[in-house]
């Protein structure tokens, strides 16, 4: 059982790891061999949180979406639609960020956000 679940915690990962895109724990959920329920990969997922081997992103569509800590993403685009999420690496934030420290006297350290959309999949369907 404990061998068990570690060899899922492994194979999680490795979900996560070789995935283009961050996923949610239903897709995850799909690429697993075994079919672990749902508490069981959130156990999992949050085991390596912890060991900060991935990172969670939580969405305004109530989805956690999880990718690997090595990927240090800032910027997404998720579809509305079909919850899909990409990340994109335009940096779009530099000035404003600048001009943020100087008028709220702010030191940034970092910044995060995405876009909604429609992706093209979702445009052609409609
Ligand atoms: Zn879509
Ligand atoms: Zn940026």
């Amino acid at each position: 059982m404990k061998r068990a679940f570690t060899g899922l915690r492994k194979e999680i990962l490795n979900i996560i790891e070789t995935s283009q895109n961050p996923i949610s724990a239903k897709v995850i959920q799909g690429k697993l061999s075994l079919k672990p329920d749902t508490s069981t990969i959130y156990r999992a997922l949050k085991f390596l949180q912890e060991k900060e081997l991935i990172v969670s992103l939580n969405t305004s569509k109530n989805i956690q979406y999880f990718y690997s800590a090595n990927k240090p993403y800032s910027h997404f685009i998720l579809c509305n639609e079909c919850s899909k999420i990409e990340p994109f690496y335009d940096c779009v934030a530099f000035h404003v960020q600048e001009k943020i420290e100087r008028e709220y006297e702010y030191k940034i350290l970092d910044h995060f956000f995405y876009f909604i959309g429609v992706c093209k999949d979702c445009q052609n369907k409609q």
